[in-house]
């Protein structure tokens, strides 16, 4: 059995080391186009700020290690085109500018996805970054820590933007974020992500929402950024509006893509082609909630999609449970996370649902140090079934969310949360924790 993994992070090395513990004698071979392999992306912010300042421990398992597992790895080696009906892959060593094709029993694919590049004049001045790889990291680190670098704008505001703000402002740069909609973190609604804003602005982060940049102007390098409002100084410019999956040399293979460009899948991580699986931010991922197939491009999924499509590609016969689109953010004191749907998804799917809103605290007033928690519930309406949480705070509102994420997936009702028997002691709760309270709170 000759697996070909194409992508070397999270996806790719997930499913590449799960087919391993499941045949020591299987020949499996990783394409990686990048540097470097299975690192965490998740930590760059981290990186960037100087909670950590060695992009070292970024890296998972090296070349080396997965070497010594019998995973062979080649680096800086792009596969450029699929032939599913030889079973090949054509691959480009960048390096030596060769090409060779290779042949597989099963191929999976875990590209992810690339940033997408806007199209505004300037764009590719000196000065102007993006944050995606490691690469990425290592370049805006070294420039963001030169002296002269004061004036900080960030094109997009949601969550690598708002991550990348926090980041400068540890940094103690002047810091302007330009967001087109008319909030940030889009994944929220507006309750949860207006607590996200006011923290910012409290930290004097200048947030220009409904507002769109035109140009990114300079001599030799990043000076100014003009949009449809002002003129803005700007001595380092970071783009983050979104990605997109890295699928283009895929067009004409015969694997189904959506209309973003994602792998269509199934629960199992298998194309529509035999053989070829594919999970994580180049593919599709089915919603547990929604009971479809939806593209949410997180750490979680990848790594949990990726192990289970490498089980497969062994003769498993494994489901994914679906994803709940989990995700947290830190904003300088502020914790933030939500799972399930938002309010703004159940209005656009035209569902018939109801709302909660809470302000709670962490732990009773009279031990030290009792912070808000502000939680947000959508539940259907006619049986409070909990499709989604949102919640914001100072602390202690992460693990909570992840009791709705355990509730959600259980599709327990708010009643039934409610009256759950969850941990009580002062130092970490009530007796009527947060997450009973914002139940309860549902009529
Ligand atoms: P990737 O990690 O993108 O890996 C794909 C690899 O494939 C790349 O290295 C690429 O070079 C390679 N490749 C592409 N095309 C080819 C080709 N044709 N041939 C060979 N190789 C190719 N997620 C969370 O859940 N929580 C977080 O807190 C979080 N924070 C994040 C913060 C930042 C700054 C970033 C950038 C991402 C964050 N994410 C987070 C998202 C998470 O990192 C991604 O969802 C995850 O890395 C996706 O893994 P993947 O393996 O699908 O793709």
């Amino acid at each position: 059995m000759k697996i070909v993994v194409i992508g070397g992070v999270a996806a790719g090395m997930s499913a590449a080391s799960k087919a391993r513990r499941m045949d020591k004698g299987a020949e499996i071979v990783v394409y990686e186009k990048g540097y470097h392999l299975s690192y965490g992306a998740c930590g760059l912010p981290y990186y960037i700020s100087g909670l950590n300042d060695d992009e070292k421990k970024l890296i998972a398992r090296t070349q080396e290690d997965f070497h010594k597992l019998g995973i062979q790895t080649f680096l800086r080696h792009e596969v450029i085109k699929m032939i599913p009906e030889n079973k090949q892959v054509l691959v480009r060593d960048i390096d030596n500018n060769t090409m060779f094709f290779d042949t597989y029993d099963k191929l999976m694919i875990a590209v992810g996805a690339n940033t997408i590049i806007p199209s505004i004049k300037g764009i590719d001045l000196e000065g102007v970054h993006f944050l995606k790889t490691l690469e990425d990291g290592m370049l805006l680190k070294a420039a963001v820590n030169q002296p002269q670098i004061r004036d900080v704008v960030i094109i997009g505001g949601g969550y690598i933007g708002i991550e990348i703000a926090d980041a400068m402002v540890e940094l103690g740069k002047q810091v302007r974020v330009i967001e087109m909609t008319s909030g940030i973190l889009t994944n929220f609604d507006g309750e949860i992500s207006d607590l996200i804003a006011e923290e910012l602005r409290d930290n004097d982060v200048e947030l220009n929402l409904d507002e769109h940049v035109e140009e990114i102007a300079g001599q030799q390098k990043v000076e100014w950024v003009r949009t449809n409002k002002g003129l803005y100084k700007a001595d380092l410019v970071i783009a983050a509006v979104g990605v997109r999956p890295a699928t283009k040399f895929l067009e004409n293979s015969g694997i189904s893509l959506a209309k973003n460009g994602a792998i269509k899948i199934d629960k199992k991580m298998c194309t529509n082609i035999a053989d070829i699986y594919a999970a994580g931010d180049c593919a599709q991922v089915y919603n547990r909630v929604l009971k479809q197939n939806i593209y949410i491009p997180l750490g979680t999924n990848a790594n949990k999609c990726g192990r289970l499509a490498g089980a497969n590609m062994m003769g498993a016969n494994e489901e994914y449970v679906g994803t709940l689109g989990s995700a947290a953010i830190k904003v300088l004191g502020m914790e933030a996370a939500r799972t399930g749907i938002s309010e703004a998804d159940a209005k656009r799917l035209d569902m018939n649902y109801t709302t909660a809103f809470a302000k709670t605290y962490d732990h009773p007033s009279y031990y030290p140090d009792a912070t808000p928690i502000w939680i947000k519930l959508i539940c259907e309406k006619s049986t409070k079934k909990i499709l989604g949480a949102q919640a914001a705070g100072a602390k202690g509102v992460v693990l909570r969310i992840d009791i709705f994420a355990a509730a959600i997936h259980s599709e327990m009702t708010a009643p039934e949360l409610g009256m759950t028997d969850l941990c009580y002691a002062p130092p970490f709760s009530g007796a009527w924790d947060a997450v009973n309270i914002a139940c309860n709170a549902v009529k």
